[in-house]
């Protein structure tokens, strides 16, 4: 039997990427329908603004120019994240920050971890890269003459999540010819097999489709509800749970940080994420250790205003992914899926990449997609697995011992056993490519040089031949030269982003 109709419940950030990837791969089929349903009263959650830079892959390979991304959507470049307080104050951290950029840590393709790791104490792991220092005089990533999705410095975006998803949805009907529906769905109907043959509306019409992309949101309709596809729990590991966001305007005439800012707390951390006008801040904390009232202070103690002049809308957040993505004739993505608290905006790239996945595996003969749905969901549960360590890596490192939330984290962590192996193994060699033996470790050698040892995490020195020292030295020295000359062509992001807004006006206009 083949399949005809593809049904995608769901008009969120995870909706339309799956609708645009599944456009896109499944283009030359004919007499295939995709349809996004979405209810017009259950809104999006709107709160995903921050990315990383395989999204630029995607948006290309969508048709998306990126002239009209940075338009529409407040949208602002940022090449990494600048963590602020994960580790205890001590006099020779400038700030008690570090930078995770999305660089290489290999300067001149070399890796001179080693040097870094003689001089720890008195060295910041990031200057293998120049981007922390152009970060830091918030510098754009792009040249004005860059072409589009290029630039001397990698980058992902910041942008308004519901702008995003319209951006999305705008390309996928009227570029890609996915249809739209708006209907809110309260039950469904299966098969003998289990399969599900049809969706119940609120209406109490019966929708037919043949194939089912569940993108509801925390709700996780079918998969979750219907199916009962089991949810893997990791509380245990991550022990956040709750967030408050708010929006707060900025003023125009001030830089943008090209970065997201990341800073922990004594149960938590919370997000500073730039727009062109507004800045989005979110209070990431675990309610065992931190009530709603204590963590809305320290949310305006951050912003700077009283908490009673902030209504911030509260999310709880269920830490955990479903041990199936794919099951009977249904495919979970986005939030439906899986989640891990927004720590290094794992959800939108977990989403992208297993939308991706399912759309190039996806068979029209129902009777090719066993096998696909077993090594999919191999493929998406090693993923989460892998993710969720990379997350944990933040915390478990740490020397702060200021609350119970942090002892908890760094005495007591519950770590995977393949987080703990290789923690164990990086006390006595530093971590190199060949640790990472799958490329669905998301996150893999250069993000984890950058936090491990942004960290301090102490790794025993090795010896260097004399050679090796003069050549690590001269490469390090070449960075620097780099980064002189990259702050003397690279405008202000400020001033690039206006420079480029107001001629996008005037285009428009012509
Ligand atoms: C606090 C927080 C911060 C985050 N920050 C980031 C970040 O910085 N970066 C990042 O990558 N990700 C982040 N995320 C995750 C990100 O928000 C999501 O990955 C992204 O928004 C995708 O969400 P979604 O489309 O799965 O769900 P939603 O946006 O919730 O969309 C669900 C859709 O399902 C529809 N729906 C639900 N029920 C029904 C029904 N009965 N009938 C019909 N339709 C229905 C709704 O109408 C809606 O269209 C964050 C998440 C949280 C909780």
């Amino acid at each position: 039997m083949r399949v005809k109709k593809i049904a995608i419940i769901g008009g969120g950030t995870a909706g339309w990427l799956a609708a645009n990837h599944l456009a896109v791969e499944l283009r030359a089929e004919q007499d295939l329908s995709i349809t996004v349903i979405e209810s017009p009263e259950i809104g999006i959650i709107g709160v995903g603004e921050g990315t990383v830079p395989h999204i630029r892959k995607s948006l290309q390979k969508f048709g998306i120019s990126e002239a009209e991304l940075l338009a529409t959507c407040d949208t602002t470049f940022k090449v990494g994240i600048k963590f602020i307080d994960w580790m205890a104050p001590a006099a020779q951290r400038v700030d008690n920050a570090y930078y995770h950029p999305f660089a290489s840590p290999y300067p001149g393709g070399i890796d001179t971890t080693a040097l870094y790791l003689q001089q720890a104490a008195s060295t910041d792991f990031s200057a293998v890269s120049e981007v922390p220092s152009l970060a830091d005089a918030m510098r754009s990533p792009k040249w004005i003459s860059s072409a589009a999705y290029e630039g001397p410095v990698n980058y992902a975006y910041h942008f308004n999540a519901v702008k995003f998803g319209q951006l999305l949805a705008k390309n996928a009907r009227e570029k890609l010819g996915v249809q739209h529906l708006q209907a809110t769905l309260v039950d469904a109907q299966r098969n003998e097999q289990g399969d599900i043959e049809c969706l119940l509306t609120q209406s109490g019409e019966k929708l037919h489709f043949d194939f089912y992309v569940d993108c509801s949101g925390f709700h996780s309709l079918l998969l979750g509800r219907l199916l009962q596809v089991p949810f893997v729990d990791k509380s245990h590991q991550i022990l956040t749970d709750s967030a408050l966001a708010v929006q707060i305007p900025t003023d125009t005439r001030l830089e943008i940080p090209p970065y997201t800012v990341a800073k922990a707390h004594s149960a938590g951390w919370l997000w500073d994420i730039p727009l062109t006008h507004r800045r989005g801040v979110g209070f990431v904390y675990a309610s065992a250790h931190l009530t709603e009232n204590q963590a809305l202070q320290g949310l305006a103690a951050h912003v700077g205003v009283p908490a009673d002049s902030l209504s911030p809308r509260k999310i709880p957040m269920k830490i955990g992914y479903r041990e199936k993505f794919w099951c009977k004739n249904v495919v979970a993505l986005g939030l439906a899926q899986g989640f891990v608290e927004p720590l290094e905006a794992t959800s939108i790239f977990v989403t992208d990449l297993a939308a991706e996945l399912f759309a190039r595996n996806f068979s029209r003969e129902k009777a090719g997609m066993a096998a696909a749905a077993a090594y999919c969901n191999k493929v998406v549960s090693y993923t989460w697995e892998r993710v969720m360590d990379f997350v944990q890596l933040h915390y478990c490192i740490s020397d702060r011992r200021d609350s119970e939330f942090w002892r908890l984290n760094t005495e007591r962590p519950q770590l995977s056993e393949v987080l703990a192996e290789r923690l164990e193994m990086w006390r006595f060699n530093a971590p190199k490519k060949s640790d990472f033996f799958s490329r669905f470790d998301l996150f893999d050698v250069e993000n984890f040089l950058f936090v491990l040892y942004g960290m301090k995490y102490e790794t025993a020195p090795r010896a260097m031949t004399m050679n090796e020292v003069q050549v690590f030295k001269s490469e390090l020295q070449k960075i620097r030269i780099h980064e002189q000359r990259l702050a003397g062509e690279l405008i202000g992001h400020r001033e690039w982003l206006d420079g480029f807004n107001a001629a996008y006006l005037q285009m428009q206009q012509v």
